[in-house]
């Protein structure tokens, strides 16, 4: 539809109004409301574009102030475009711009959410502003979704689905990177804990590492109370041990990085219960550290646990020990396990609680997202792999990762941009931005996405 490159084109400004609008909201998760769920300026976000829908022209819903959506069309089906107005904290290092100003200059809009994720948003809106105005008469319906809960959990997605919200045939997020992530592993966020009946010289009163299940850590601790020689009894690279009052602390160093890489770190925490093996320890802090050190260690596919899967779409499954905290004398480790796109929970999950009863954990908490696979050949990845080739000119190579995208929140879905191979990564960091040119590029081809999904 030519017709919409140059209605996005003619309102170029107005897009640019309308988002540099919202930016100015920092719309941050903060204390819930009756009226605010996830905090006033995320409700007022909501609100305010609920209201720029309307004078678009568009019918629209706000669903208990947790997510909200405008609808064109009419149809049994409906096609889904989920974008989210929550972001961020501002966090430290702008010097560009001021993190809610939405300024623009130098051919870009700066400010928290630019790109992750209202500035495409905003493109979706008008990209079916575009459609609408062109005549278009959709045989399924095009609903915009507005959640304003994915920086902090989804619970937005969870509520709408819990409370009657229709599960689209099929659509995308454009909170994620083009050409299109049509696979994404399945995560297992989970924590086991076992507690220690402490026998022995030597005694754990400190083990912790880590801050998230989603990061490598970088550092952990562990004190014992036991005999002075103790210190003697540990050599290992990037181990440090100090004597303190009736003991020693033990302090391991490892590489930080992303949880759904772990292989690109190295875990403080399994280095922590290698140096703890070295020392004469005895009965179940022995045999917890033992299963600590031999079945994870700095292993990151899960061999020793007897996990390890792959598939040749996605690669291995990937196992991260996030965190280590000890208290109440018991041991806790949280993890984040990603499984390959084509398996399933029901592969994964049985293997690891078997892994960890056989060294005496049991589980305490586990939160699942199933992986997302949608085959090339389906009418979702083909139709959008033609928009993006046309609109491009670029091969639309599809892509499977270890991380979760928005597209995981509601059945049916992938991700499809906003960010372009090659590009700059900005979201989460100082300065972000989106190039005013990219930002009406993409509503040209969200335009053309929404389309070829409900012609
Ligand atoms: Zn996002």
């Amino acid at each position: 539809m030519m017709e919409c490159k140059t209605y996005i084109r003619a309102h170029a400004d107005d897009l640019l109004k309308d988002l540099t609008t919202l930016i100015r909201i920092p719309s941050v998760e903060g204390e819930p409301t009756p009226d605010a769920p996830f905090g006033s300026e995320v409700a007022r976000c909501l609100h305010e574009t609920l209201a720029l829908c309307d004078r678009l022209g568009f019918r629209t819903v706000n669903m208990d102030n947790r997510v909200g959506w405008c609808e064109y069309g009419e149809g049994d089906e409906m096609i889904a475009v989920l974008g989210h107005l929550d972001v961020v904290p501002a966090g430290d290092g702008w010097q560009a711009a001021e993190p809610f100003s939405g300024e623009i200059k130098n051919g870009r809009i700066y400010g928290r959410g630019t790109m992750d994720d209202k500035g495409p948003t905003v493109a979706a809106l008008y990209a079916l502003a575009a459609l609408k105005d062109a005549g278009f008469v959709p045989s399924r319906r095009i609903r915009i979704l507005f959640g304003t809960n994915e920086e902090t959990g989804c619970q937005d997605m969870v509520w709408y689905l819990e409370h009657g919200g229709e599960v689209p045939v099929m659509g995308f997020t454009p909170d994620g990177e083009y050409p299109i992530i049509n696979g994404e592993k399945g995560i297992m966020n989970c924590t086991y804990a076992r507690k220690l009946n402490q026998t022995g010289a030597y005694r754990l009163t400190r083990f912790e590492g880590g801050t998230a299940s989603n990061v490598s850590p970088a550092y952990a601790v562990a004190e014992l109370a036991c005999p002075a020689e103790a210190a003697g009894k540990i050599a290992l690279d990037k181990v440090t041990v100090t004597a303190i009052d009736g003991g020693i602390r033990v302090e391991a160093e490892g590489v930080s990085a992303h949880g759904s890489t772990p292989e690109q770190g190295e875990n403080a925490i399994g280095r922590l219960a290698l140096a703890l093996t070295m020392l004469p320890l005895e009965g179940d802090l022995a045999d917890c550290m033992a299963f600590l050190a031999d079945r994870i260690g700095m292993e990151t596919r899960g061999e020793s646990l007897g996990i390890a899967m792959r598939d040749d779409l996605s690669g291995d499954l990937t196992v991260n020990l996030g965190v280590a905290a000890f208290a109440d004398d018991t041991l806790s480790l949280t993890l984040s396990v990603r499984y390959p796109v084509t398996k399933t929970y029901d592969e994964a999950h049985p293997r690891m609680e078997r892994a960890f009863s056989l060294g005496g954990f049991h589980e305490t908490k586990m939160k699942h997202k199933a992986a997302i696979y949608m085959p090339p050949e389906s009418e979702l990845i083909r139709k959008l792999s033609k928009v993006y080739e046309e609109q491009t000119g670029d091969k639309a190579v599809l892509k499977s990762i270890g991380g979760g995208t928005y597209a995981k929140s509601i059945p049916n879905l992938v991700a499809f941009g906003p960010i372009f191979p090659g590009d700059e990564i900005r979201e989460h960091k100082p300065d972000e931005y989106m190039e005013t040119e990219r930002l009406l590029q993409n509503a040209e081809i969200l335009a053309a996405a929404m389309y070829e999904l409900a012609k």
